[in-house]
């Protein structure tokens, strides 16, 4: 069982990632047709196509050249706020993990927490505003709390990917304090939100691309 997340573990999470948005781009865009513009699915789409092109040559040799390719790619391919969210989230998950080959749990641990504070000062989110953090807080705390009682790496992914998904349906009867959406007011309530549906997405495919290198 792995102990260690190398680039060729992120590469397969990152190729995972696109294929997962790509499959599920109608759902995503559905659910933003009912609270936002109807472009998630699109944008997220795009902009993992776009990643994937560019790291079509093989992974960059460390993981914070990797990570802030994909960061920099994501911001600079998708207009919308997904775009400079995503990208923001990868562009600080890379700086943490800094220039090195691998990184063990606790590493992966301190760069998504990184990632999650950087989303913050992009957006400001807080927790019950209806956004991707709903998603992304409780999978990064899970997955802090796994690393802290040794549980193996895989099985700390699969708890965040389950925590991730629970934060998504949390997201359904509330009313959106942040993005487009908020702009519905009350009239938020009652849907899914497009952006922590791609969180759950993310986490899910991170789960199945450290349980794939076990
Ligand atoms: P846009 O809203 O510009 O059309 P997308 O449709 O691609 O962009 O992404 C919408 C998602 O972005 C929302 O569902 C929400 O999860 C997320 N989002 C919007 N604003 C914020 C914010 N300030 N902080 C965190 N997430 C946000
Ligand atoms: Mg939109």
């Amino acid at each position: 069982m792995t102990t260690t997340i190398d680039t060729s573990t992120l590469l397969d999470w990152i190729s995972r990632f696109r294929d997962a948005v790509t499959e599920k781009r109608e759902w995503l865009t559905e659910l933003d047709s009912a609270i936002g513009d109807a472009d998630h699915g699109a944008n997220m789409t795009r902009g993992m196509a776009a990643v994937v092109e560019k790291l079509d040559g093989g992974a960059p040799a460390t993981i914070d050249e990797l990570l802030k390719t994909v960061g920099m790619t994501l911001v600079s391919s998708v207009g919308g706020a997904s775009g400079p969210l995503y990208g923001t989230l990868f562009l600080r998950m890379g700086m943490a993990a800094g220039a090195v080959e691998q990184v063990d749990s606790a590493g992966l641990a301190a760069a998504l927490r990184a990632g999650l504070d950087g989303i913050v000062a992009r957006g400001k989110a807080e927790a019950g505003d209806k956004t991707l953090f709903d998603a992304m807080a409780p999978a990064v705390d899970a997955f802090d709390v796994a690393v802290a009682r040794e549980i193996p790496i895989a099985d700390a992914a699969r708890g965040a990917a389950d925590a991730a998904a629970a934060g998504r349906d949390a997201t359904l009867p509330l009313v959106a304090r942040k993005g487009r959406a908020s702009y519905l007011g009350e009239r938020s309530a009652g849907h899914l939100d497009p952006g922590a549906a791609s969180m759950a997405i993310l986490f899910e495919t991170l789960a199945a691309a450290i349980a794939g290198a076990s």
